[in-house]
């Protein structure tokens, strides 16, 4: 596993959570991790488990593998943000429609315990805590955690209960 201390300059925790539903999506998601830890300023620490999960909202489409990472990083949320768009393109994710199939997506769901609310970036993922696919593993990688407004994500999702459609199928996603 990757050192933290391996960074130069201030290095703080950031959640991110990756799906797929389009080609290979397990290497799709190996790829979108081996990217964000090659990138400057990013170590991969530790990765969930990998969900198999029904889409939420959009066009009808495939199933999701979702997952979750934490990472130590130096950069601004903006820099990680475009890390993980650089990651999208290098597994050449396309926009069409709103929600649409997706070869890779990653989102940064947490950061630190920042608040933000720009244009281009809000955190925590304004849609976190509807959605079991995106809360189920973010607690492999961050079991204590709790929102800004101090609630815990165990709590936020014990609020979605039953949950339905979000499948472990096992640890085949792994920190590089
Ligand atoms: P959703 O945001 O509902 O999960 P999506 O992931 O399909 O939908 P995208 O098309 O990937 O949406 O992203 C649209 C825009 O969302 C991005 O260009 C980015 O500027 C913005 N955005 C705002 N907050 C975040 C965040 N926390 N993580 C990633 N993107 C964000
Ligand atoms: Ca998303
Ligand atoms: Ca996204």
């Amino acid at each position: 596993m990757s050192s933290a201390w391996a960074l130069p300059g201030r290095e703080v925790f950031a959640f991110l959570g990756l799906g797929s539903n389009v080609g290979d999506r397990l290497t799709h998601l190996q790829a979108g991790i081996d990217h964000l830890h090659a990138a400057r300023g990013i170590l991969v620490d530790a990765v969930s488990s990998v969900y198999e999960t029904v889409p939420v909202g959009g066009p009808a489409q495939g199933d999701f593998l979702n997952m979750a990472a934490r990472v130590a990083t130096t950069r601004s949320p903006r820099g990680l943000l475009r890390a993980c768009h650089r990651a999208e393109q290098a597994r050449h994710r396309t926009r069409t429609v709103r929600w649409g199939p997706r070869t890779l997506d990653i989102d940064i769901l947490l950061y630190d315990e920042r608040r933000i609310a720009t244009s281009r970036l809000q955190v925590p993922h304004p849609r976190l805590t509807e959605r079991p696919f995106a809360l189920v593993p973010l607690i492999e990688v961050a079991p204590g955690a709790s929102l800004p407004d101090g609630r815990s994500l165990v709590r936020a999702l014990a609020a979605r209960a039953p949950i339905d459609d979000v499948v472990m199928i096992g640890r085949q996603v792994v920190v590089p």
